[in-house]
């Protein structure tokens, strides 16, 4: 199955290209996250050395993945916890149902988890009867909209507050005041009795600490512990890199997340659990169920993009991202939008369906720049760009182009002629100000949007000639 959205790319641009709303929030919310993000970062001090650090800490974690996979695994056993590892989709989810229908479960509450929606949990849940309700508010919107996140922290990010009182007044099948306050006192009181109901509660892992076998959740409305300690049966849904050795390295770690992400030195709740409710316990959950997702994850080891596993998802590098800015998450089509999107989707799941989003970046480097743990980004991205020329996966016209250029390089007699033809094609479709504004053949799609100057009347070369004839020594000699 597919990360998602079945449009073609160039269709999802632009539909968010002629969404005013969509592009005035997302510069909105750029602008406020890196504010804050960066008073935060001063906050901190020397943040390079931070940077430094954690960046140390990921790559030393995921160069040794099995050793710590194994040590967490152990541990959450020791703890009373049931771990199953899922190479791919299918498997993560079957065993999900498996559980959901010995649990005989109807309903099913979960906090925000980005592996589970790349994992289309919710669909497959309702597929076999069971109600499946996000309990993060961003993630509840999406799923009343039936939308993907557009935002890795912020999910609901493209929504106003009229989008959200329409939706939640089909709920509440009367209308509800365009008022912030009144549409979330109005979720949580939905979402109150789905807790208190719930026969599982399914949570992502922001961190999983291989030496005691803890989950950590990071989460600011507080829903994630509900989640994880109200249901009788827990299920932690995990992608295998989430792993960090020790309370130290979390420390680093958990010390960047939050400022990278919201511009907050912590999040309102960081919720550390240790396996299920032991005998004294007066509360928490029965069982908890460990579920490990591979899902292409190993596609990345050993190769250039092993660190692209060091992503902590804070989503900073979407909040710095002149592309992402203009044409928001859903754009992507994938689960994980923006530069992380863009490179994690294709290591992911191959170019199939995937092999224009290398392309979604202007490679202007702020990603790379903007990341807690230095993730090479663009470097990527043109990584990326070279295995999908190597598979010959570039349309034909744009390969026969640069044979063409490597040609004229190689031939300086091919090259004048070149130059010449290009002055006598282009030069006539010049608008007043030397632009060519409709592009000739596949030149047509591109000038659409782009400035292309015509070719200078006169060539270098020409110019350089003609001092060297009427001055003797050309100017500069
Ligand atoms: S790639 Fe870096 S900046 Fe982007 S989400 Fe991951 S950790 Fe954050």
């Amino acid at each position: 199955m597919s990360l998602s959205n079945p449009l073609p790319f160039k269709e999802r641009v632009e539909q968010a290209l002629n969404d005013p709303f969509l592009r005035q929030s997302l510069k909105n919310a750029q602008a406020r996250f890196r504010e804050g993000k960066q008073k935060a970062g001063q906050a901190l001090g020397n943040l390079e050395e931070w940077r430094t650090r954690a960046e140390a800490i990921r790559r030393h974690t995921i160069e040794h993945l099995d050793y710590y996979l194994d040590l967490f695994a152990t541990n959450v056993e020791k703890n009373g916890g049931t771990v199953f590892f899922a190479e791919t989709e299918q498997e993560a989810v079957e065993y999900l149902i498996r559980l959901a229908k010995a649990k005989q479960a109807q309903t099913v509450i979960k906090s925000k988890s980005m592996v589970s929606e790349e994992t289309h949990v919710n669909h497959r849940l309702e597929e076999i009867g069971v109600e499946a309700i996000e309990s993060d508010l961003g993630e509840y919107i999406i799923q009343l909209a039936k939308e993907m996140p557009s935002h890795i922290i912020a999910p609901a990010i493209h929504k106003n507050r009229k989008q959200i009182a329409q939706l939640f007044s089909a709920v509440a099948g009367e209308e509800l005041p365009e008022d912030t306050s009144a549409l979330t006192r109005f979720a949580r009181h939905q979402l109150r009795d789905k807790f208190l109901n719930a026969n599982i509660g399914i949570s992502g892992c922001n961190f999983a600490v291989a030496e005691t076998g803890s989950i950590v959740l990071v989460s600011n409305e507080g829903n994630a512990r509900l989640t994880t300690t109200l249901p009788k049966t827990h299920v932690v849904m995990m992608g295998m890199e989430r792993i960090v050795p020790t309370w130290e390295d979390l420390d680093a770690v958990l010390s960047l997340l939050p400022r990278s992400a919201t511009g907050q030195k912590i999040t309102s709740y960081v919720t550390a659990l240790t396996g299920p409710r032991r005998e004294n316990d007066q509360d928490g959950p029965e069982e908890m169920h460990v579920i490990i997702v591979d899902n292409g994850r190993s596609n990345a080891l050993g190769t250039d993009y092993q660190s692209i596993l060091h992503c902590i998802r804070c989503g900073a590098c979407l909040n710095v991202c002149p592309v992402y800015r203009h044409i928001g998450g859903h754009a992507y089509g994938s689960v994980y939008p923006g530069p992380i999107g863009a490179v994690l989707t294709p290591v992911l799941k191959g170019f199939d369906q995937w092999e224009e989003l290398p392309y979604a970046s202007s490679l202007c480097g702020a990603c790379t720049e903007a990341c807690p743990v230095k993730i090479p980004l663009h470097d990527m991205l043109i990584d990326l760009r070279r295995d999908e020329v190597g598979q010959k996966r570039s349309p034909w016209i744009e390969r026969l182009a640069f044979r063409l250029f490597g040609a004229a390089m190689k031939y300086p007699a091919l090259y004048r002629l070149g130059l010449k033809m290009a002055k006598y094609l282009l030069r006539p479709q010049a608008g007043e100000e030397g632009f060519l504004n409709k592009g000739p053949g596949p030149l047509k799609a591109w000038t659409q949007a782009r400035d292309f100057p015509a070719p200078a009347p006169e060539s270098f070369r020409e110019w350089w000639e003609r001092q060297g004839r009427h001055g003797g020594e050309p100017h500069g000699r």
